[in-house]
């Protein structure tokens, strides 16, 4: 968990672009955006991925999805917006501390 670089953004050990922050998460810009708006939902707790959610992770994970339409008014996403969680290798997840992307703001490809 100490090489973790989310863990290391969390904690301001490395800068990063920080929209919003409360106890639970914080949210900030990604370095390679993919999209006019690309966001990164991150909690503070160290959580590997979707793989290793308990129940215990309830309460954090609702507040996560209930927080993304609110940031993404507040980025002028009025038409819409994408969310992408990455799981483990074969679902092209590099960072192993839980995120959901937020994208938005251009055409985005089809899926
Ligand atoms: P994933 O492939 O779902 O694990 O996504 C990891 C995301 O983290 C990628 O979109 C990267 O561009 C982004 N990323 C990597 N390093 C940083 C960083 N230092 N600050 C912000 N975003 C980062
Ligand atoms: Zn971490």
């Amino acid at each position: 968990m100490n090489d973790c670089l989310f863990c290391k953004i969390v904690a301001g050990e490395i800068p990063s672009e920080r929209v919003h922050e409360d106890e639970q998460v914080i949210v900030f810009k990604d370095i390679y955006p993919k999209a006019p708006v690309h966001l990164l939902v991150v909690p503070r707790l160290h959580v590997a991925s979707l793989n290793e959610l308990a129940p215990e992770h309830d309460r954090l994970m609702a507040h996560m999805l209930r927080l993304l339409p609110e940031l993404a008014r507040k980025q002028g996403l009025a038409d819409g917006f994408r969310t992408i969680i990455n799981t483990g290798p074969g679902g092209g997840q590099e960072i192993f501390h839980l995120h959901i992307h937020l994208l938005g703001g251009g055409r985005l490809p089809g899926f």
